[in-house]
């Protein structure tokens, strides 16, 4: 009974001692966030800028898709040429098929390797109702400038463009060649951007860096956060969808046999419900992304995330059940998205099927995780096979030149910003550079709060000016300074 009860002191002393060491490092890692007290870049010419970005927005540009889409894309490549007359006139246009386009600043130096900065020109098709402006008016009302694409993705790409055709005044030739792209058909993952690679892969063009939207500077992460963070997006999810099948025998609905072929599948669909089967982890990046938040974060929050060393097993447990996000940076997610049984309700299906969309993350691979779907659905014999899908990209390297020389522009731009390595979810067109590119970042420096994003293919999409300034600001030294 004595040593029970020694052990159970000993084991208390253990866990107090652990919890006061967690503690001390939570009290010491607080930083405080203070606010920037200026807007870097040239303010006084705010509404050149408003205007310029609002007349970008006018052009409808709602994805290409076929030719008769061709009118709106050409008119589009117009504005841009005459809004950038000394990129129109000083650097080589390269017209892709499909109203893409690159165009190719000559650099000093060609035996180093070039960069490319990159854009989508399209914007989703809009909701009819909700918007307080015309979502085509490029609408300026002194702070922010509306529509769509004012955030995805038209501030970025005129911002590049902007600040190109400022250096380009000055007289200024980079470092390396610098390419300037767009694709025409980004929201619906199609093939411009794979046709700009291609178009450079052909001329064996191998970059050092490519820069395209993913992250931004955001507001409101996580809960009390109150530091705007600049999230760099280092890799990207991939994704599937999983087709199950299960025939067997069907009939009339007047006289039913049991188990049939879509009540075998719904009792797959309960079981993987159930189990949720696939695997949780924290991944060194994403672990890295909350260690930069936690000094910024509540006392509560610190002890949490400034402890993985002790909270990370409660951690993992934790995040996917309070937030979507969260399960989505931990592991592989899946959906049920899609049912089929027989097209009449008076007769049961021979043939009943289920697609599962999975968004695969590093820890499991498409294969793997249809391996473990087929291994509750051979319970019911039912297989499943891949209808399509691409993998994870490759993890950007932190300790990459591409990755520490854009940290240490953002820090000199952004004085008041903290910077965290940052999950894409979604995907952008920078997967599709990865092959030819050294340190390929989903970047983009425009300020948004949580309440912009909700802007982003949704409506009453609208950027903060002093943001835009802000991010032709950061290009324009990004590639003053850029040495290799
Ligand atoms: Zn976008």
């Amino acid at each position: 009974m004595k040593y029970v009860l020694y052990g159970f002191l000993i084991l208390l002393a253990i866990v107090v001692i652990l919890l006061i060491i967690a503690i001390i490092r939570a009290i010491i890692i607080k930083k405080e966030y203070i606010p920037a007290t200026k807007v870097m870049g040239e303010v006084a010419r705010k509404e050149e800028f408003a205007r310029k970005l609002g007349d970008l927005i006018k052009c409808n540009t709602i994805t290409y898709v076929n030719p008769e889409d061709a009118d709106r894309f050409l008119h589009y490549h117009q504005v841009v040429k005459e809004m950038f007359p000394l990129i129109d006139k000083k650097l080589e246009k390269i017209e892709i098929e499909g109203y893409s386009f690159l165009y190719k600043w000559k650099g000093k130096n060609q035996t180093k390797k070039p960069i490319l900065l990159i854009g989508h020109s399209d914007v989703v098709p809009i909701t009819k109702d909700g918007w307080t402006k015309d979502p085509f008016s490029g609408d300026y009302d002194g702070e922010r400038v509306h529509g769509r694409g004012a955030l995805d993705n038209k501030s970025s790409f005129y911002a590049f463009m902007q600040a190109v055709e400022d250096l380009l005044k000055d007289g200024f030739v980079p470092e390396v060649d610098v390419y300037l792209g767009s694709a025409s058909d980004e929201e619906i993952a199609g093939v411009g951007a794979v046709r700009i690679m291609k178009y450079l892969k052909e001329r064996n063009v191998r970059l050092a860096l490519v820069l395209d939207e993913g992250g931004a500077i955001i507001t409101g992460v996580l809960p009390t956060l109150k530091a705007p963070f600049a999230v760099v997006g280092i890799l990207e999810k991939g994704f599937a969808n999983l087709e199950f099948v299960k025939t067997g025998i069907g009939g009339h609905a007047s006289t039913p046999s049991k188990n049939t072929p879509l009540v075998q599948i719904a009792k797959f669909i309960t079981e993987v419900e159930k189990k949720k089967p696939l695997k949780k982890k924290f991944i060194p990046e994403v672990q890295t992304m909350f260690e930069c938040m936690a000094p910024y974060m509540s006392f509560s929050y610190r002890l949490l995330f400034a402890n993985f060393w002790l909270f990370k097993p409660l951690l993992t447990r934790l995040l996917p059940a309070v937030s979507p996000y969260g399960a989505a940076i931990l592991g592989t997610t899946f959906a049920f998205t899609m049912a089929e049984g027989s097209s009449a309700p008076n007769v049961i299906p021979t043939k009943a099927k289920v697609i599962v969309n999975i968004r695969t993350h590093p820890i499991q691979d498409i294969t793997s995780s249809l391996k473990v779907f087929n291994k509750i659905a051979s319970k019911y014999g039912i297989t499943g096979t891949m209808i399509k899908g691409a993998e994870a990209t490759k993890k950007v390297d932190m300790n990459s030149k591409g990755y520490l020389y854009l940290t240490e522009m953002i820090k000199r731009i952004f004085p008041d910003v903290g910077i965290a390595p940052y999950m894409i979810t979604g995907r952008t067109d920078a997967r599709e550079f990865e092959e030819i590119s050294d340190c390929t970042i989903r970047f983009a420096p425009t300020r948004m709060t949580n309440e912009d994003l909700k802007g982003i293919h949704g409506i009453n999409e609208s950027v903060a000016i002093n943001s835009v300034i802000e991010a032709i600001h950061f290009y324009k030294e990004l590639l003053k300074n850029y040495q290799e």
